[in-house]
């Protein structure tokens, strides 16, 4: 047995379906009675009916988060919670909402309690995107992680499926780096499997049947250990290279995970036998397998599709190289050159 540190689990969670309603409750448990709640623009309706429903345990919302947690509205946030005179936060939404959340709780140090609505994953990680001025910095530290997560299958149930493909992927390359992180463990290995099983058994029927219960619930049950696992662990190749992608050629965050996932996965399934539970678990091949369920979970598999042209390879493929990081298998410009040509093209990897 290799030696490991287990870091603990730190956050609360409440998980099932109609949890929601205990979100009040949740918050007295952490001793607060005057919670600043926070939802995007599209999802203020749902964030005015928990409002209704906490009655005077929410004293004020703000309703303006958006993707890549903007530090000018962060700093219009803080006003508004101070101006409310809260004393908590609770957020309402995806990995954009509960980013906001996280921002003002590491800066005014009250607690968290966030409600996840997509499969993304930030609710249970102590990382933190921001951005000022367009440039997007990223770091972690013990105050940004939420004190408690509710996650209620109910909510998910109308997310629109190609969202839930996407961000559900999004959640499964966090599991596939966690089994080779450089500083994972055994619990978080265990989490890991047990979340890739229960996003290949549930993806591809999710366009079928979007509203069925048990599907969503286990679903974000897998979402839950992704995220749980994200927590605790370093990411490498792949968010790197998604992470360059995305900000570097303004891609759409979800979908350039879920196209990379199969390519990065393949590449490292070459270099460490921490991947090879993963293999049996997709049919053989890593790549191959995660590719097929993209596929069938009716997920975008071209880079090409999202606008990018062919000449922005080298480019996307020379910044890639400029900070080293961790990765089970080593690789050079000419990898990650090949590795990016096949995800523009939308091959199978064989890997
Ligand atoms: P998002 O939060 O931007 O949500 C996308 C849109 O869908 C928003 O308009 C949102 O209001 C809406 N939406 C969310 N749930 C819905 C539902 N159930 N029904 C209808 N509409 C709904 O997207 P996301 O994919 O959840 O999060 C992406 C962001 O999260 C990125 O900025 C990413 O960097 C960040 N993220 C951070 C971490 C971390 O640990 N810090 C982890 C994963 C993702």
């Amino acid at each position: 047995m290799s030696p490991f540190v287990f870091p603990g689990i730190a956050t609360r969670v409440v998980f099932g379906h109609g949890t929601l309603a205990r979100t009040g409750d949740e918050v007295a448990r952490l001793g607060r009675s005057r919670a600043l709640l926070l939802t995007t623009r599209s999802q203020a309706e749902a964030g005015a009916a928990l409002a209704d429903r906490m009655g005077e345990t929410v004293v004020g919302t703000f309703g303006d988060a958006a993707m890549h947690t903007p530090v000018e509205v962060t700093d219009r946030a803080i006003r508004a919670y101070q101006g409310a005179g809260a004393d908590c936060v609770v957020s309402l939404g995806g990995g954009s909402t509960i980013g906001l959340g996280k921002a003002i709780a590491t800066r005014t140090g009250c607690d968290h309690v966030a409600i996840p609505t997509t499969y993304a994953g930030s609710e249970m990680t102590d990382i933190l995107g921001e951005t000022t001025d367009g440039e997007k910095t990223t770091r972690r530290d013990p105050s940004i992680r939420p004190e408690t997560v509710i996650y209620d299958v109910d909510l998910t149930l109308g997310l629109p499926v190609d969202l839930s493909v996407k961000s559900a992927l999004n959640a499964a390359a966090h599991a596939v780096e966690a089994l080779y992180a450089p500083d994972g463990n055994p619990v978080t290995s265990l989490m890991s499997l047990e979340a890739l099983r229960a996003i290949r058994d549930t993806l591809p029927k999710l366009r079928e049947a979007p509203e069925d219960k048990a599907i969503r619930g286990r679903l974000l049950y897998g979402a839950w250990l992704c995220s749980t696992a994200l927590g605790y662990v370093a990411m490498s190749l792949h968010h790197k290279l998604a992470h360059v992608v995305g900000g570097s050629f303004d891609m759409p965050h979800a979908d350039t995970h879920a196209i990379l996932l199969p390519h990065t996965a393949g590449f490292n399934a070459k270099g460490t036998d921490l991947l090879g539970p993963v293999a049996e678990m997709f049919g053989g091949s890593v790549g191959g397998g995660l590719w097929d369920l993209a596929q069938a979970s009716g997920a975008p598999t071209r880079l090409a599709d999202l606008g990018l042209s062919e000449a922005d390879l080298d480019r996307a493929a020379d910044i890639a190289l400029k900070n080293r990081y961790e990765n089970p298998r080593p690789f050079d410009r000419e990898d990650i050159r090949r590795l990016l040509q096949a995800a523009w093209e939308g091959t199978r990897p064989a890997a």
